[in-house]
């Protein structure tokens, strides 16, 4: 059998731990065998990044702006003990942080559905995506306590010394005081992730605030979101066949609990940090959640949602069975192929992701899975795969898919 070319590289960040065998085992078993695998390699083990004094993570980010697709294995971020487990230099920071602040892109999480694991909410037929605004509001607040009697005011002083000033509360007694902030720069490029990555799934968008309460805070987000898609996406979009709407939050949080799903739903930060922890929860599992980073140029970073499994790991190297799931990188890698092969006009490699996306499909459906998946399953004949194993099995479906 021939296999499938590619034509421009994806950027590949190898990462720590029980994600870093699975990607080999992946790349190995299900990848390799059937593509000439093109990827411009990074090692962003966390042996690597202390080596490189962290460069290793600066230029992977640099090389999916110039390359536009990644593809990301998740990583150790450093605290105490692992500074002291892996002698490091220094507390590295955070690599998804660190490429996030580089291409200042939103980060998209959406679930993995099976027709054998059923959401808690009864209705959601299709996965639904969450766009988390990563910047500013209470994230990076100044607080105050407020210890007795006194005047709480904002003020505001230009860079040509013209002021806004007003009071905020005349206080008797103490309180608490709070001051937030966001930047219409950020709000821009959050929007442009969204219209893009709205377009690229070909799903509606929604998009909501309080802007009845903040009427200039969360009002500034609405309407930059609206001059956005006029100017920008709004003939795309019906091109697409798709919507955009913006509804109140507490609106939207009825309209989810009702709907079938299959859509975008973008949140500001701290209401994008909470439901996306409902909704991966009301799905079912962490190991069955992808995560895309996508920047406002358009550049695409897959992932899997969850950590380097380091429990599994500890015991991978003890020379135990493990059993954990391979699904969430499994599609980081299919998301990175197709878009790639989107954007290159690559047919046959677009298609042999979509064959391995559902080949891993059937065999869950099938009754196959990992221990993790087992207790959430509603088939009555459940087999529990060994890591390596399950991942043998869906090379099986694919092979004679193919
Ligand atoms: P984790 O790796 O996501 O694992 C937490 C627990 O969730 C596991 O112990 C396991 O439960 C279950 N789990 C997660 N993924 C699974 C999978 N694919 N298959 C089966 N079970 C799975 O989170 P963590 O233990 O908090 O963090 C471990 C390391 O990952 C840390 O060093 C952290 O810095 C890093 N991390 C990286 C990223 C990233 O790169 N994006 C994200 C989060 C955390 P049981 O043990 O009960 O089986
Ligand atoms: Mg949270």
């Amino acid at each position: 059998m021939q296999k499938i070319a590619m034509k421009t590289p994806l950027v590949e960040m190898d990462g720590d731990e029980m994600t870093r065998i699975i990607w080999k085992m992946i790349k190995d078993i299900l990848i390799e065998p059937f593509i000439e695998l093109k990827t411009e390699y990074y090692d962003l083990s966390l042996v690597n990044r202390d080596k490189t004094d962290d460069q290793v993570t600066r230029e992977a980010a640099e090389a999916v702006a110039k390359y536009g697709v990644g593809v990301k294995c998740a990583t150790i971020t450093p605290n105490a003990q692992r500074v002291q487990e892996y002698s490091l230099k220094q507390m590295w920071k955070s690599p998804n942080g660190t490429i996030r602040a580089m291409l200042n892109g939103t980060v998209f999480r959406a679930p993995i559905t099976v027709s054998c694991i059923e959401p808690s909410v009864r209705s959601w037929k299709k996965p639904i995506s969450i766009a988390r605004h990563s910047y500013g509001d209470v994230y990076s607040a100044t607080e105050y306590q407020v210890p007795n009697n006194g005047k709480a005011e904002l003020i505001f002083t230009g860079e040509s010394g013209e002021r806004f000033r007003e009071t905020i509360h005349d206080f008797s007694g103490g309180g608490v005081i709070q001051a937030m902030f966001n930047t219409d720069e950020s709000i821009r490029g959050f929007a442009h992730s969204c219209f893009n990555y709205a377009l690229s799934v070909k799903q509606d968008l929604w998009f909501s605030t309080k802007d009845t309460i903040s009427k200039l805070y969360d009002h500034r987000f609405k309407d930059i979101f609206a001059e956005i898609f006029e100017s920008d996406y709004a003939k795309k979009f019906k091109e697409a066949g798709i919507e955009y709407f913006y509804t109140l939050i507490d609106d939207a949080v009825a309209r989810v609990i009702r709907s079938e799903g299959g859509f975008v739903w973008a949140c500001k930060n701290y209401d994008g940090d909470v439901m996306s922890d409902m909704v991966a929860t009301a799905f079912g599992s962490l190991a069955m959640m992808t995560s895309v980073l996508v920047t406002p140029e358009g550049h695409y970073e897959y992932e899997a949602a969850h950590g380097t499994v380091t429990r599994h790991y500890y015991r991978h190297m003890e020379g135990g069975d493990t059993s954990t799931n391979s699904m969430a990188t499994l599609f980081a890698w299919t998301g990175a192929l197709k878009k790639r092969a989107e954007l290159d006009s690559l047919p046959e490699l677009s298609a042999f992701a979509q064959r391995l996306e559902d080949a891993a499909l059937e065999t869950i459906e099938a009754g196959i899975m990992t221990k993790d998946l087992a207790g959430l399953c509603s088939l009555e004949n459940v087999r529990i795969e060994s890591t390596e194993g399950f991942i043998r099995q869906v090379r099986e479906r694919l092979g004679s898919a193919l």
